[in-house]
């Protein structure tokens, strides 16, 4: 996901007059959503067979998904999520109807057959109804019955955020994802479905509709599943990558492709880049994509949707305020970067957001990095600055479905930039950058084994490091005062115990030094004359005259 759209004003003035502060009170509704309740905690979930019949001409989605699942624990009920005003109309297992009740978003199903340990059981959902519509994709959930630029209809879903569980019965909790997925989309029969993993057949149904069956042979996020209706033409290539042959699918509006084949050559170098830093794209049985959409972009796995306007920069800006956001489209380059954090390693909790948001943030650094050195990236993500405002944490309440602040973006990418910093060897940072997708390759995680795993291969004590950045809004501030031929600094401004070391510059020369929150002094023979912080420390500092 982007955070800032056009309309950018709006959240900064909501920003700045507190209208974002942290949210503490929930609903019931918020629990149901958010938390693993007790009729989701007995069973595992292991495949989805999604058929969903799309008809523009009354706005309906309507089908079934049949769901697979292994009993962990036994128990007689079970919960599945779809949200008004879509319903739910039948649901059997082996063939026999099962009884049912809404508690708003939530189904409560009591199971007739007995539930035995270690048993794989379907239930089939039968529902049909006119999804929500999308004011504002992708940041409102929702579908969007838009049109093309030739009047033709043009038929996205977007819904992270709000959940998939707006237009399709689902377990709709970022924890449990099903092994692989099936998704059966029947649409009028001159468009064409877009949508995960590959495509392993398309039916002509004789009544004016197509079936395309798209298969994703991967552990998929639910919001990650997307449906695409339009006038698409493909092109493709493929990539000789860190695991051999990648299939990458190109579908674009007919009237746009000659540019994306051009501008899309920049899903190779994407793809040459993050395989440097992150490791082997997660998918290659899947394949990569790119699919068009009448809005800016979302990280759909192995189904990457854009809208950029086959433009640099992002909607014409450069996020970095630095020029290199104008030298690549960010949305290729943002969305794609999903594909490692976010579809690879996935939040366990929504409140774990910054996971997907911070990696992905400063992914586009290393982008730039890769391709215009290592100062390159490093002024980008520098220049991404602007966009913090340290206005709640970056992680936000967990169990109840509530990601932290906007900050999870250009002041995750700082985070992840100081901390580089600080392991000071480059290849080791590059090695733990691709350890965490080997080591949580298509899991879900939550933020302390991020954190755990980092501080373990870094051999370095990071808890007050990740406190200060990841829970806490201030940006902790070197004090310290220059007293002829002494120096003395602490950090204020910062959680207990906050003891990052920090490069300094005193009279131009590079140094290290390890404060803490208690004055500590530096002497030499001569006297100091300059003292400047490194600045890919996101720190401040405060010059003092008088030490209390
Ligand atoms: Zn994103």
């Amino acid at each position: 996901m982007i955070y800032r759209a056009a309309g950018t004003l709006l959240l900064i003035l909501g920003i700045t007059t507190g209208i974002f502060a942290q949210k503490t009170q929930f609903t019931h509704q918020d629990s149901l959503r958010g938390t693993i309740t007790p009729e989701r905690a007995w069973w595992d979930l292991t495949y989805y067979h999604l058929s969903v019949k799309v008809t523009p001409d009354d706005s309906t989605f309507s089908g079934t998904n049949l769901i697979q699942y292994r009993v962990i624990e036994p128990n007689q009920k079970i919960q599945i999520d779809l949200q008004p005003p879509m319903e739910i109309s039948k649901i059997t297992q082996n063939g026999e109807e099962q009884k049912f009740e809404r508690d708003g978003n939530a189904w409560f199903i009591s199971l007739s057959k007995k539930q035995q340990k270690g048993e794989m059981l379907e239930l089939m959902v039968e529902f049909n109804g006119k999804p929500k519509v999308s004011r504002r994709p992708p940041w409102d959930g929702g579908v969007s019955w838009k049109k093309d630029e030739k009047g033709r209809p043009f038929i996205v879903t977007t819904n992270q955020g709000d959940g998939a569980s707006l237009w399709w019965p689902c377990k709709d909790h970022p924890y449990d994802e099903p092994d692989s997925m099936l998704l059966s989309v029947t649409f009028p029969k001159d468009l064409m479905d877009v949508s995960n993993g590959k495509l392993i057949k398309l039916d002509n149904n004789n009544d004016g509709t197509k079936t395309a069956h798209w298969f994703v042979n991967n552990p998929i996020n639910s919001y990650g599943v997307n449906i695409n209706i339009g006038n698409y033409v493909h092109f493709g290539d493929t990539y000789k990558g860190e695991k051999g042959t990648l299939d990458c699918n190109f579908w674009v509006m007919d009237y746009n492709l000659e540019k994306a084949k051009k501008h899309f050559k920049q899903a190779y170098q994407m793809l040459e880049a993050f395989e440097y830093w992150f490791g082997p794209y997660p998918f290659y049985n899947d394949g990569y994509k790119l699919v068009e959409v009448p809005y800016p972009g979302m990280e759909h796995q192995s189904s990457v949707t854009y809208g950029n306007g086959f433009k640099n920069g992002y909607g014409g800006r450069d996020e970095s305020h630095t020029g290199y956001g104008m030298k690549f489209d960010f949305i290729i380059i943002h969305e794609s970067g999903h594909e490692w954090f976010a579809n690879n390693v996935t939040n366990w909790d929504e409140a774990d957001m910054w996971i997907h948001e911070s990696f992905t943030a400063y992914s586009e650094s290393l982008f730039v990095e890769y391709f215009w050195g290592k100062e390159a990236g490093a002024e980008y993500c520098r220049g991404t600055r602007l966009n913090i405002s340290n206005d709640r944490p970056i992680i936000g309440v967990y169990g109840v479905n509530y990601p932290g602040s906007g900050d999870m973006y250009s002041k995750g990418a700082n985070m992840l930039h100081t901390l580089r910093q600080i392991v000071n060897d480059d290849k080791k940072w590059r090695k733990i950058l691709r350890g965490l997708n080997e080591t949580f390759y298509h899991q879900t995680v939550k933020a302390e084994q991020i954190e755990k795993y980092i501080s373990g291969e870094t051999e370095l004590d990071l808890e007050s490091f990740f406190n200060q950045y990841l829970r806490d809004t201030r940006i902790p501030t070197l004090e310290y005062a220059i007293v002829d031929n002494e120096i003395r600094y602490r950090w204020t401004n910062c959680v207990n115990d906050f003891n990052m070391p920090v490069k300094v510059y005193i009279n131009g020369e590079m140094k290290w030094i390890q404060p803490t929150g208690r004055w500590s002094r530096l002497k030499q023979s001569g006297n100091y004359k300059s003292f400047e912080i490194d600045k890919n420390f996101y720190v401040a500092a405060f010059p003092i005259t008088v030490i209390n």
